[in-house]
């Protein structure tokens, strides 16, 4: 992919080409006259290229596009990764490839290889933003720098010992060695089923029991592919569910891993153990422009803008008001055009061209619609 070079000053700057992103910038490509780029500080898709292998997309792919039923992990009205990838779960490699794809497709200019390092409001309410090849200046900043980059360890002693899920080294333990998985959301689960069925015996801790949870919302509950493959494992008799109680501490001990749970038994194994424990926000750079929520989440008005930087957008999973979680593409493409609207309207621009994202069902304009929480 050839990299464009942006203008020194543009109307709306995107931090990160991740699906947030580059779907936030599509959306922007509609506004009539903008000037906007993309900065990205690896490649395209780069999260999900550094996705260990054997993991894959829990949300399926199906190509209802023309019947208004948009691909659950398209983040552009008019394209499906099922369609171009002729798979309905891909994996990390395969969704980067669906990312590039439509970048090229689209010509969003994205300038890859460029991390921002400092994104400073100016008096005359715009945005320095310097990278290591240089500064811009932006009237809007949105980021979506995505989550990965910030994986969520889990405060107990010993923590440091074991190993997070998204580590590729996690899911690649010494053969037969059995495996404790401290966690047991959506990633726990995946790393446990994709272990027990190479031979492993997997115990996972949870003291929440989100396998058992029902919900109608695939954000509270395990996914149904996630719940087939927990069918398949526990028929192995290999993977050992403990719901009763939570991980107090992981020690080393003789060559071994030992893992006391807070009921006072103890597990071991020579492998590390895998902390399945989720994400927090990177928020990188623009952290200090963004207020906390009582849980540690950015603070967003109504327009997922920093309630403390008017100009300064949010796009991706971190994004919540009040319960509602927008952890997952198909949530989050949600306000792709609500953004691009809230910025084009403030320039005075021509947003009509974001129609399209209304009708196909990706624009929910009132963030109190839904009430979901979210696991991933
Ligand atoms: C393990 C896991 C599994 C998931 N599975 C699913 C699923 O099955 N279905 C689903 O819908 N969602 C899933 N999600 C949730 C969500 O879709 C992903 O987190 C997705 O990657 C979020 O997209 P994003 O664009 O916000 O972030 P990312 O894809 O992480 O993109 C962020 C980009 O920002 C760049 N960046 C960061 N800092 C800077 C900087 N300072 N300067 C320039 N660039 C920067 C990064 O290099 C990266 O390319 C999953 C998440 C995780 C962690």
């Amino acid at each position: 992919m050839s990299n464009p070079s942006l203008s020194p000053t543009v109307d709306a700057l995107v931090i990160g080409a991740g699906p947030a992103g580059l779907g936030t910038a599509l959306a922007l490509q509609a506004v009539d006259g903008i000037t906007y780029g993309v900065l990205e500080q690896a490649t395209i898709g780069h999260t999900f290229e550094q996705w260990p292998a054997a993991m894959n997309l829990l949300t399926p792919s199906f190509t209802g596009n023309a019947f208004g039923a948009i691909d659950l992990n398209a983040i552009h009205p008019r394209t499906s990764p099922a369609l171009l990838l002729q798979t309905d779960y891909p994996s990390g490699e395969e969704y980067a490839h669906y990312l590039r794809k439509i970048t090229e497709h689209y010509e969003v200019p994205v300038v890859e290889h460029t991390a921002v390092e400092q994104v400073t409001p100016t008096d005359d309410e715009q945005f320095q933003v310097t990278t290591a090849r240089g500064v811009l200046t932006a009237r809007t900043v949105v980021w979506a720098g995505g989550e990965f980059a910030r994986p969520a360890i889990a405060a107990i002693p010993g923590a440091d010992l074991a190993i997070h899920s998204s580590d590729p080294k996690a899911w690649d333990p010494p053969e037969h060695d059995p495996v404790i998985v401290i966690g047991g959301y959506e990633s726990g689960i995946d790393i446990a089923c994709t272990l027990a069925s190479r031979g492993h015996q997997v115990t996972v801790l949870d003291p929440e029991t989100p396998w058992e949870r029902a919900s109608s919302d695939p954000s509270v509950t395990l996914s149904p592919r996630s719940q087939a493959r927990l069918r398949e494992a526990r028929a192995t008799g290999r993977l050992h569910l403990r719901g009763e109680v939570s991980a107090s501490s992981v020690e080393a001990r003789g060559g071994h891993y030992v893992v006391t749970a807070s009921d006072g038994t103890t597990l071991s194994s020579a492998a590390r153990p895998v902390l399945a424990t989720g994400y927090r926000p990177h928020l990188g750079p623009v952290e200090h422009l963004f207020d906390s929520r009582a849980d540690g989440w950015p603070a967003l008005t109504g327009n997922d803008e920093s309630t403390i930087t008017p100009g300064l957008f949010l796009a991706g999973p971190a994004v919540r008001h009040a319960r509602l979680h927008l952890c997952f593409v198909y949530k989050f493409r949600q306000r792709f055009a609500h953004v691009a609207h809230t910025v084009g309207s403030r320039l005075g621009m021509d947003t009509s061209a974001l129609k399209a994202w209304k009708t196909s069902g990706m624009w929910v304009e009132d963030v109190s619609c839904c009430d979901t929480s979210c696991v991933c």
